[in-house]
């Protein structure tokens, strides 16, 4: 357990103010469970359900449950996205089993469905990562179809309007005072989608952990950057005794302090997984400084081996969608820091 001094040493920085019944578990232990980030999270987790709900693997619920975010074009997740800012959608993804057997590619073209890739590559390969033409070239190997490399509509109008100004400012998931609507993401002023990642983490009826990350990272990023979303230990980690996290928002910050796997030890230290994603965010600040981290978003969610979820982001707009039965669908409001 966190020695309770040390807790409350950093609380007193004036990151946010804490509740002693933060100490309490909350009351919602559940299993089977998945959650997910943002809007969107609420149909993929409708897709994990129907695995998690018949006594399917949480693998197997993280991986189909965040497909259906990968093959919508209403979001920035999969080939419908914003692309770089040479104008080519590239995708990263990661998923992680309860062995901590974990997959990965990054800098991905042309391929729907990445997270399948990710975890071809956790089945099928000695490897973790595999990255840019070499991913595209095993995805093919593996009977992925090569997909046209157009632009959606969506993602066509926002390349053409950012190029106007081509100006390089990726900031990423900061809601921009806009309020959110159930079940649609929310777009930016200059009409851009601004959430590009799903980050989903499961438990299933046997009490197995699994997680799942996927992404089209920042709009207009530099050809070749990749942010945490493939990164295990940054954008997903998942530990069988303990508990899984993921991320999502600016990646530079959360590679920083490799996020999701920082969320699981503290949870390994006894945190909830809100208090453990709580600190993982004040981590974040704490390293960047208060007025910096006003400028970006980062988002944690967790879950434990109690069946406990939990979320926290920087600052206000985030949200995940939690799902514990087939009636239990639902949105929670993150909770955050810096107002
Ligand atoms: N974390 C993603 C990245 O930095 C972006 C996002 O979550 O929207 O690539």
């Amino acid at each position: 357990m966190l020695d309770r001094r040390r807790f409350l040493g950093l609380s007193s920085l004036g990151l946010g103010s804490f509740s002693f019944s933060g100490f309490r578990s909350a009351p919602d232990i559940r299993k089977p469970i998945v959650i997910s980030t943002w809007n969107e999270g609420i149909h993929a987790n409708k897709a994990a359900w129907n695995v998690l709900g018949k006594g399917g693997r949480a693998l197997d619920a993280v991986e189909q449950g965040v497909m259906v975010t990968e093959a919508s074009q209403n979001c920035c997740v999969g080939l419908g996205a914003n692309p770089d800012r040479d104008g080519y959608v590239t995708l990263d993804a990661c998923i992680m089993d309860e062995y901590a057997n974990c997959g990965s590619v990054a800098f991905l073209e042309r391929i729907k469905h990445p997270i399948s890739v990710a975890r071809r590559v956790m089945e099928k390969t000695p490897h973790v990562m595999l990255v840019g033409s070499g991913a595209q070239q095993f995805a093919v190997e593996e009977g992925f179809p090569l997909e046209p490399g157009k632009l959606s509509d969506d993602a066509e109008r926002s390349y053409r309007n950012w190029l106007k100004k081509s100006e390089y400012k990726p900031v990423v998931n900061i809601e921009n005072g806009q309020k959110q609507t159930a079940y649609a993401p929310a777009k930016l002023e200059n009409g851009n989608w601004n959430h590009d990642t799903i980050g989903m983490v499961a438990m299933d009826a046997a009490g197995n952990l699994s997680g799942s990350c996927t992404t089209s990272g920042m709009g207009f990023k530099m050809r070749g950057r990749l942010g945490d979303s493939p990164i295990i230990g940054a954008g997903l980690f998942v530990d069988n005794e303990i508990g899984a996290a993921t991320a999502t928002g600016q990646g530079e910050d959360v590679i920083r302090i490799c996020g999701s796997h920082l969320v699981v030890e503290l949870m390994r230290q006894g945190l909830n997984p809100e208090q453990a994603c709580k600190k993982a965010v004040e981590r974040i600040i704490k390293v960047k400084g208060i007025a910096k981290s006003k400028e970006i978003q980062v988002g944690f969610i967790a879950i434990n081996k109690q069946g406990e979820y939990g979320g926290y982001c920087i600052q206000k707009g985030f949200n995940f969608a939690v799902c514990y039965a087939d009636d239990q669908n639902f949105m929670v409001d993150g909770k955050y820091i810096l107002s």
